[in-house]
């Protein structure tokens, strides 16, 4: 009999904070909702189903499956490896647009995007090369180092950065199906574009916060 614990361990879609055609033109009312609808709540099925048969599991976190691979059996590790990134990263994305997004950071953020890249353009500019540029599937992130500084990196598959002890601030998903049936092959419009619905603030709550979290990065509890 499945108690009530069982079901609060499950992981849950989480809710696109806007509606589907919130973010047009940039991104269609299509994409979102396969997007979302269908990708990011098949990387939770995908995460409940390999830890169906590993209770201990389920008491933690997505952030924590990923943070302690050692001890996840190697028979699920690299299906909560990708289901469980691919659901971290996606919470985090939704809420990293706005349909009220664009302009520029503000405050500190901005202080040291400038201070470590020379400027906003320049920034964006290297955000978006390294976002054309990244091979096959992965992710173009704006993250803080362990020595607070900040990088443009990106990553693999849905590989975090949040494994190499960095606070991810700001990110976008260079899959082909965050962009192709609007882009088609034109990943670098889809990049360019992007940054009119980029929350800023956002990106500055997560620059401010001590360090990366479940609660900071709004993901469920389990
Ligand atoms: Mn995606």
């Amino acid at each position: 009999m499945e108690t009530l614990e069982t079901v609060r361990a499950k992981h849950v879609l989480p809710p696109l904070p806007y509606p589907h055609a919130a973010l047009e033109p940039h991104i269609d009312a299509h994409t979102m909702q396969l997007h979302h609808d269908k990708h990011h709540a098949a990387y939770v099925d995908k995460l409940n189903e390999a830890l169906e048969k590993h209770p201990a599991l389920r008491e933690h976190t997505a952030v924590w499956l990923l943070l302690n691979p050692a001890k996840v059996p190697e028979a699920i590790r690299a299906a909560v490896r990708n289901n469980a990134g691919g659901h971290v990263n996606h919470s985090m994305l939704w809420r990293a647009m706005s349909p009220s997004g664009g302009g520029k950071p503000a405050g500190a953020l901005a202080d040291a995007i400038t201070r470590d890249f020379g400027g906003f353009e320049k920034f964006k500019t290297r955000f978006n090369e390294a976002g054309e540029k990244h091979f096959a599937s992965g992710w173009v992130w704006l993250v803080k180092t362990r020595d607070d500084k900040l990088e443009v990196t990106t990553t693999a598959g849905h590989e975090t950065p949040l494994t190499q002890g960095q606070v991810p601030l700001l990110l976008n998903d260079v899959w082909e199906h965050a962009y192709y049936l609007k882009h088609e092959n034109r990943r670098g419009d889809y990049l360019k574009g992007w940054w009119a619905v980029v929350d800023w603030q956002e990106a500055a709550r997560q620059f401010e916060s001590a360090g990366a979290s479940s609660e900071t990065l709004h993901l469920p509890s389990h």
